[in-house]
């Protein structure tokens, strides 16, 4: 399995629009952050986890010819603003396959009415075919099977997704007892850490720290970072010898 981070800022990406921060200046690529989402593939198969507004440069820059779905964690726009970009995989494949919590269903289709419109549907607007996806309730893609993992976002819930040795978190600031149950015995886990501050709704660094060293995974990687998070070079030497800040277009092999 290969993972590909497309996007590993926050909200606003880093550089942030205007801001004179000197990371949002600086000119090492691993600084500039599009917004959250990874690629994974195996065999034939290509997944994405989240479709922000930078799917489209993304999907660009991982050459990707074809998308067998897409697994959202949860309504944010930084994880979803990106749908109505599928058009071009729509147009060879048909209905992308999207898999998502009830609430986020309902969420996209109010965001993104014209895509789920039945009749007097406008011809370049792309299809989905929705897949709900509940807690303690695998699922299959392609030929692996996929554990949602509940984990909160403030007083949001957001998915976590398992699939064999590696984990995907995201948005997290709190995962309950029985959820890190389904984290034990990774290879790797991607878990967010926003910035060294404390943040009423993402883990910051010392919280994503503690939780790595809790569920001991071989190699953890921290995504959705923020632009006041520091220089990738310099937060990097800080870190424990199997955690490692992610960058964009990063790609690891499980
Ligand atoms: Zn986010």
């Amino acid at each position: 399995m290969k993972v590909w981070f497309l996007g590993t800022g926050t909200s606003q990406g880093i550089p942030v629009i205007g801001c004179n921060d000197p990371v949002c200046l600086s000119e090492d690529p691993r600084d500039k952050r599009l917004r959250v989402s990874i690629l994974i593939q195996w065999d034939d198969y290509s997944y994405v986890i989240d479709c922000g507004p930078d799917f489209r440069q993304q999907m660009l820059t991982s050459k990707s010819h074809k998308l067998d779905g897409i697994l959202f964690t949860h309504e944010h726009a930084d994880h979803t603003a990106g749908l109505d970009d599928i058009r071009p995989f729509f147009f060879r494949q048909g209905d992308i396959p999207i898999y998502a919590h009830k609430r986020v269903l309902t969420e996209l289709e109010k965001r993104f009415d014209y895509i789920f419109e039945q009749e007097n549907k406008y011809p370049g607007a792309p299809s989905v075919k929705e897949h709900e996806v509940k807690n303690n309730e695998n699922f299959t893609l392609g030929n692996k099977t996929v554990i949602p993992v509940n984990i909160m976002h403030g007083n949001l819930q957001v998915f976590g997704y398992r699939i064999d040795d590696f984990a995907y978190l995201t948005d997290v600031k709190a995962v309950e007892a029985e959820e890190r149950e389904k984290l034990k015995g990774l290879k790797v886990m991607v878990v967010s850490a926003l910035r060294e501050a404390e943040h009423p709704t993402h883990f910051n660094l010392d919280e994503a720290l503690a939780f790595i060293e809790e569920l001991k995974p071989e190699k953890a990687y921290l995504t959705h970072i923020s632009h006041l998070m520091g220089f990738h070079a310099e937060v990097q030497n800080k870190l424990p010898e199997n955690v490692f800040l992610a960058y964009d277009n990063l790609q690891i092999t499980l």
